[in-house]
Protein backbone atom coordinates (compact mmCIF):
# COMPACT_ATOMS: atom_id res chain seq x y z
CA UNK A 1 0.00 0.00 0.00
CA UNK A 2 2.84 2.27 -0.49
CA UNK A 3 3.78 3.54 -3.95
CA UNK A 4 6.22 0.60 -4.86
CA UNK A 5 4.64 -2.86 -6.38
CA UNK A 6 6.98 -5.01 -3.72
CA UNK A 7 6.45 -3.12 -0.98
CA UNK A 8 3.34 -5.56 -0.48
CA UNK A 9 5.65 -7.66 1.37
CA UNK A 10 5.51 -5.64 4.58
CA UNK A 11 1.75 -3.95 3.60
CA UNK A 12 0.77 -7.03 3.05
CA UNK A 13 -2.60 -7.72 5.02
CA UNK A 14 -4.78 -10.88 7.75
CA UNK A 15 -7.99 -12.43 7.95
CA UNK A 16 -9.42 -15.30 9.71
CA UNK A 17 -12.68 -13.59 8.81
CA UNK A 18 -15.39 -14.64 9.83
CA UNK A 19 -18.18 -12.23 9.27
CA UNK A 20 -20.06 -13.98 12.42
CA UNK A 21 -17.22 -12.93 15.16
CA UNK A 22 -13.70 -12.29 15.34
CA UNK A 23 -11.27 -15.35 15.51
CA UNK A 24 -8.80 -14.92 17.67
CA UNK A 25 -6.80 -18.20 17.25
CA UNK A 26 -3.03 -18.00 17.19
CA UNK A 27 -1.60 -17.26 13.82
CA UNK A 28 0.53 -19.24 12.17
CA UNK A 29 3.23 -18.79 9.56
CA UNK A 30 2.50 -18.66 6.50
CA UNK A 31 3.54 -21.98 5.61
CA UNK A 32 1.73 -23.69 7.78
CA UNK A 33 -1.63 -21.94 6.71
CA UNK A 34 -3.56 -23.77 4.12
CA UNK A 35 -5.34 -20.65 3.49
CA UNK A 36 -1.56 -19.23 2.61
CA UNK A 37 0.83 -22.13 1.89
CA UNK A 38 -0.22 -22.30 -1.56
CA UNK A 39 0.48 -19.63 -2.79
CA UNK A 40 4.01 -18.55 -1.00
CA UNK A 41 6.70 -17.66 -3.91
CA UNK A 42 9.58 -17.20 -2.62
CA UNK A 43 8.68 -14.66 0.57
CA UNK A 44 5.61 -13.02 -1.65
CA UNK A 45 2.31 -14.10 -2.77
CA UNK A 46 1.32 -15.46 -6.01
CA UNK A 47 -2.72 -16.13 -6.49
CA UNK A 48 -3.12 -17.21 -9.64
CA UNK A 49 -6.82 -17.73 -11.17
CA UNK A 50 -5.47 -21.30 -12.13
CA UNK A 51 -5.13 -22.25 -8.32
CA UNK A 52 -8.51 -21.23 -7.34
CA UNK A 53 -7.24 -19.25 -4.29
CA UNK A 54 -10.86 -19.21 -2.17
CA UNK A 55 -11.50 -15.36 -1.66
CA UNK A 56 -15.15 -14.60 -2.30
CA UNK A 57 -14.68 -11.66 -4.57
CA UNK A 58 -15.29 -11.65 -7.66
CA UNK A 59 -13.91 -9.36 -10.31
CA UNK A 60 -17.42 -7.99 -10.82
CA UNK A 61 -17.89 -7.28 -7.37
CA UNK A 62 -14.27 -5.42 -6.90
CA UNK A 63 -14.81 -3.17 -10.08
CA UNK A 64 -18.56 -1.76 -8.39
CA UNK A 65 -16.82 -1.30 -5.04
CA UNK A 66 -14.19 0.14 -7.28
CA UNK A 67 -16.27 2.56 -9.11
CA UNK A 68 -18.83 3.29 -6.21
CA UNK A 69 -15.78 4.67 -4.61
CA UNK A 70 -14.09 6.36 -7.14
CA UNK A 71 -17.62 8.23 -7.73
CA UNK A 72 -18.21 8.80 -4.29
CA UNK A 73 -14.69 11.08 -3.82
CA UNK A 74 -15.16 12.33 -7.08
CA UNK A 75 -18.07 13.79 -7.08
CA UNK A 76 -16.96 15.22 -3.82
CA UNK A 77 -13.79 17.37 -5.95
CA UNK A 78 -11.44 15.38 -3.44
CA UNK A 79 -9.63 12.93 -5.86
CA UNK A 80 -8.85 15.33 -8.68
CA UNK A 81 -6.62 13.33 -10.92
CA UNK A 82 -7.10 10.49 -9.32
CA UNK A 83 -7.31 7.26 -10.87
CA UNK A 84 -7.74 3.47 -9.81
CA UNK A 85 -6.90 0.55 -11.93
CA UNK A 86 -7.71 -3.02 -11.42
CA UNK A 87 -5.69 -5.82 -12.85
CA UNK A 88 -7.52 -8.66 -12.28
CA UNK A 89 -5.07 -11.21 -14.22
CA UNK A 90 -1.68 -9.80 -12.44
CA UNK A 91 -1.35 -12.79 -9.43
CA UNK A 92 0.80 -10.64 -7.33
CA UNK A 93 -0.55 -9.76 -3.58
CA UNK A 94 -0.40 -5.66 -4.01
CA UNK A 95 -2.45 -2.26 -3.85
CA UNK A 96 -0.40 0.59 -4.08
CA UNK A 97 -0.34 4.29 -5.03
CA UNK A 98 2.33 5.99 -7.04
CA UNK A 99 2.55 9.25 -9.36
CA UNK A 100 2.34 8.82 -12.95
CA UNK A 101 2.98 12.61 -14.31
CA UNK A 102 0.28 14.65 -12.89
CA UNK A 103 -1.79 12.19 -11.66
CA UNK A 104 -2.07 10.04 -8.95
CA UNK A 105 -2.81 6.47 -9.59
CA UNK A 106 -4.16 3.50 -7.43
CA UNK A 107 -3.54 -0.03 -8.41
CA UNK A 108 -5.24 -2.70 -7.01
CA UNK A 109 -3.75 -6.65 -8.29
CA UNK A 110 -5.99 -9.44 -8.57
CA UNK A 111 -3.77 -11.37 -6.27
CA UNK A 112 -4.71 -9.38 -3.70
CA UNK A 113 -8.65 -9.49 -4.57
CA UNK A 114 -8.16 -13.16 -4.55
CA UNK A 115 -6.31 -13.92 -1.21
CA UNK A 116 -8.57 -15.63 1.24
CA UNK A 117 -10.40 -13.39 3.54
CA UNK A 118 -10.55 -10.05 1.52
CA UNK A 119 -14.33 -8.99 1.77
CA UNK A 120 -15.45 -6.02 0.49
CA UNK A 121 -15.32 -4.08 3.37
CA UNK A 122 -11.42 -4.86 3.18
CA UNK A 123 -11.10 -3.53 -0.21
CA UNK A 124 -13.04 -0.36 1.09
CA UNK A 125 -10.47 -0.24 4.29
CA UNK A 126 -7.74 -0.56 1.38
CA UNK A 127 -8.78 2.15 -1.51
CA UNK A 128 -8.78 4.48 1.88
CA UNK A 129 -5.64 4.42 2.64
CA UNK A 130 -4.70 4.44 -0.62
CA UNK A 131 -6.49 7.74 -1.16
CA UNK A 132 -4.81 8.58 2.11
CA UNK A 133 -1.10 8.87 0.42
CA UNK A 134 -2.62 10.97 -2.07
CA UNK A 135 -4.76 13.47 -0.14
CA UNK A 136 -4.42 12.77 3.71
CA UNK A 137 -1.60 15.30 4.31
CA UNK A 138 0.81 15.67 6.77
CA UNK A 139 2.54 13.96 7.86
CA UNK A 140 4.93 13.33 4.65
CA UNK A 141 6.86 10.39 3.53
CA UNK A 142 10.71 12.12 3.04
CA UNK A 143 11.31 9.82 -0.30
CA UNK A 144 12.49 12.13 -3.11
CA UNK A 145 9.65 12.29 -5.49
CA UNK A 146 7.19 10.81 -3.63
CA UNK A 147 4.41 13.47 -1.86
CA UNK A 148 2.59 11.29 -0.27
CA UNK A 149 1.11 11.00 3.32
CA UNK A 150 2.85 9.06 5.56
CA UNK A 151 1.69 5.20 6.31
CA UNK A 152 0.84 5.83 9.34
CA UNK A 153 -1.50 9.03 8.27
CA UNK A 154 -3.05 6.89 5.49
CA UNK A 155 -4.68 5.02 8.27
CA UNK A 156 -5.39 7.61 10.10
CA UNK A 157 -7.45 9.62 7.22
CA UNK A 158 -8.89 6.37 6.29
CA UNK A 159 -10.67 5.69 9.98
CA UNK A 160 -10.98 9.48 10.71
CA UNK A 161 -12.16 10.71 7.36
CA UNK A 162 -12.62 8.21 4.25
CA UNK A 163 -14.39 5.28 6.12
CA UNK A 164 -17.08 6.63 7.98
CA UNK A 165 -18.28 8.48 4.88
CA UNK A 166 -17.98 5.70 2.43
CA UNK A 167 -20.07 3.94 4.73
CA UNK A 168 -22.65 5.75 4.81
CA UNK A 169 -23.17 6.28 1.10
CA UNK A 170 -22.86 2.28 1.19
CA UNK A 171 -23.24 0.53 3.79
CA UNK A 172 -23.98 -2.84 1.93
CA UNK A 173 -20.16 -2.94 1.77
CA UNK A 174 -19.77 -3.46 5.79
CA UNK A 175 -20.41 -6.31 7.94
CA UNK A 176 -22.62 -5.76 10.90
CA UNK A 177 -20.29 -4.95 14.09
CA UNK A 178 -19.25 -7.87 16.48
CA UNK A 179 -20.52 -7.34 20.04
CA UNK A 180 -16.50 -6.32 20.84
CA UNK A 181 -16.66 -3.68 18.12
CA UNK A 182 -20.64 -2.63 19.58
CA UNK A 183 -19.08 -2.60 22.94
CA UNK A 184 -16.62 0.48 22.41
CA UNK A 185 -19.00 2.01 19.90
CA UNK A 186 -21.98 2.01 21.98
CA UNK A 187 -24.14 2.32 18.95
CA UNK A 188 -22.44 4.99 17.10
CA UNK A 189 -22.15 3.78 13.50
CA UNK A 190 -19.55 5.58 12.36
CA UNK A 191 -17.31 4.36 14.89
CA UNK A 192 -18.26 0.77 14.18
CA UNK A 193 -17.70 1.26 10.41
CA UNK A 194 -14.36 2.07 10.93
CA UNK A 195 -13.53 -0.28 13.64
CA UNK A 196 -14.91 -3.32 11.87
CA UNK A 197 -13.13 -2.22 8.96
CA UNK A 198 -9.44 -1.39 10.67
CA UNK A 199 -9.19 -4.69 12.75
CA UNK A 200 -10.59 -6.90 9.85
CA UNK A 201 -8.40 -5.29 7.59
CA UNK A 202 -5.35 -5.80 10.02
CA UNK A 203 -6.11 -9.41 10.56
CA UNK A 204 -6.03 -10.06 7.11
CA UNK A 205 -2.69 -7.58 6.86
CA UNK A 206 -1.37 -10.23 9.45
CA UNK A 207 -2.60 -13.12 7.55
CA UNK A 208 -0.57 -12.67 4.55
CA UNK A 209 2.55 -11.34 6.28
CA UNK A 210 5.94 -13.10 7.16
CA UNK A 211 6.07 -10.36 9.86
CA UNK A 212 4.33 -11.02 13.45
CA UNK A 213 2.58 -13.89 14.63
CA UNK A 214 0.89 -12.42 17.50
CA UNK A 215 -2.52 -11.63 16.75
CA UNK A 216 -3.55 -7.92 16.94
CA UNK A 217 -6.40 -7.33 19.70
CA UNK A 218 -8.35 -4.05 20.69
CA UNK A 219 -8.01 -5.21 23.99
CA UNK A 220 -3.89 -4.30 23.78
CA UNK A 221 -1.78 -1.50 22.25
CA UNK A 222 1.19 -1.00 20.80
CA UNK A 223 4.28 0.97 22.79
CA UNK A 224 5.24 4.33 22.21
CA UNK A 225 7.04 4.88 19.45
CA UNK A 226 10.56 5.81 20.47
CA UNK A 227 12.41 6.78 16.74
CA UNK A 228 9.51 8.53 14.47
CA UNK A 229 10.32 6.81 11.15
CA UNK A 230 7.82 8.46 8.24
CA UNK A 231 8.84 6.06 5.21
CA UNK A 232 8.02 2.60 7.32
CA UNK A 233 5.15 1.10 8.24
CA UNK A 234 4.11 0.85 12.00
CA UNK A 235 3.26 -2.19 13.50
CA UNK A 236 0.31 -4.13 12.58
CA UNK A 237 -1.01 -3.47 16.35
CA UNK A 238 0.03 0.22 15.73
CA UNK A 239 -1.80 -0.04 13.08
CA UNK A 240 -5.28 -0.73 15.00
CA UNK A 241 -4.30 1.48 17.38
CA UNK A 242 -4.70 4.30 14.48
CA UNK A 243 -7.63 2.80 13.46
CA UNK A 244 -9.31 1.94 17.08
CA UNK A 245 -8.11 5.98 18.05
CA UNK A 246 -10.05 7.06 14.83
CA UNK A 247 -13.01 5.10 15.57
CA UNK A 248 -13.21 6.35 19.20
CA UNK A 249 -12.64 10.24 18.03
CA UNK A 250 -15.91 9.49 15.94
CA UNK A 251 -17.52 7.95 18.91
CA UNK A 252 -16.98 10.94 21.11
CA UNK A 253 -16.48 13.71 18.73
CA UNK A 254 -14.88 16.03 21.18
CA UNK A 255 -13.10 18.16 18.99
CA UNK A 256 -9.65 16.93 20.03
CA UNK A 257 -8.32 13.64 18.09
CA UNK A 258 -4.44 13.47 18.67
CA UNK A 259 -3.23 10.00 16.64
CA UNK A 260 -1.50 7.21 19.22
CA UNK A 261 1.59 7.79 20.42
CA UNK A 262 2.63 4.06 18.84
CA UNK A 263 3.40 5.75 15.36
CA UNK A 264 3.74 9.94 16.26
CA UNK A 265 5.52 10.61 19.33
CA UNK A 266 3.55 12.44 22.09
CA UNK A 267 6.19 15.45 22.37
CA UNK A 268 5.21 16.37 18.79
CA UNK A 269 2.53 18.47 17.52
CA UNK A 270 0.04 16.89 15.38
CA UNK A 271 -0.67 18.19 13.08
CA UNK A 272 2.31 19.11 12.09
CA UNK A 273 3.09 21.92 9.98
CA UNK A 274 2.96 21.43 5.80
CA UNK A 275 5.64 19.93 4.80
CA UNK A 276 6.86 17.77 7.78
ZN1 LIG B 1 0.34 2.53 2.23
Amino acid sequence: MSFKPFNFLLLVLSGILSLAGPAYSALVHPKDDPDVAPHIQRKYFELRQEDRPRSDMTELQARQLISDFFDFFKLQDEAANLKIDLDWGNPYLSAHAEMRGAASVVTVWGGFLRAPGMSPMILATTLCHELGHVIGGAPYQTIKGAEFSTEGQSDFFAGLNCLPRFAHAFPQYFSDPTAEVQEICQGKNDCASTLSAGLATVQFMQKWSFVSYEPVSLKSSAPEVQDYRPNYYPSFQCRLDIFSRAAVCLRDRNGKCPPPTCWWPQERTYPPTEGA
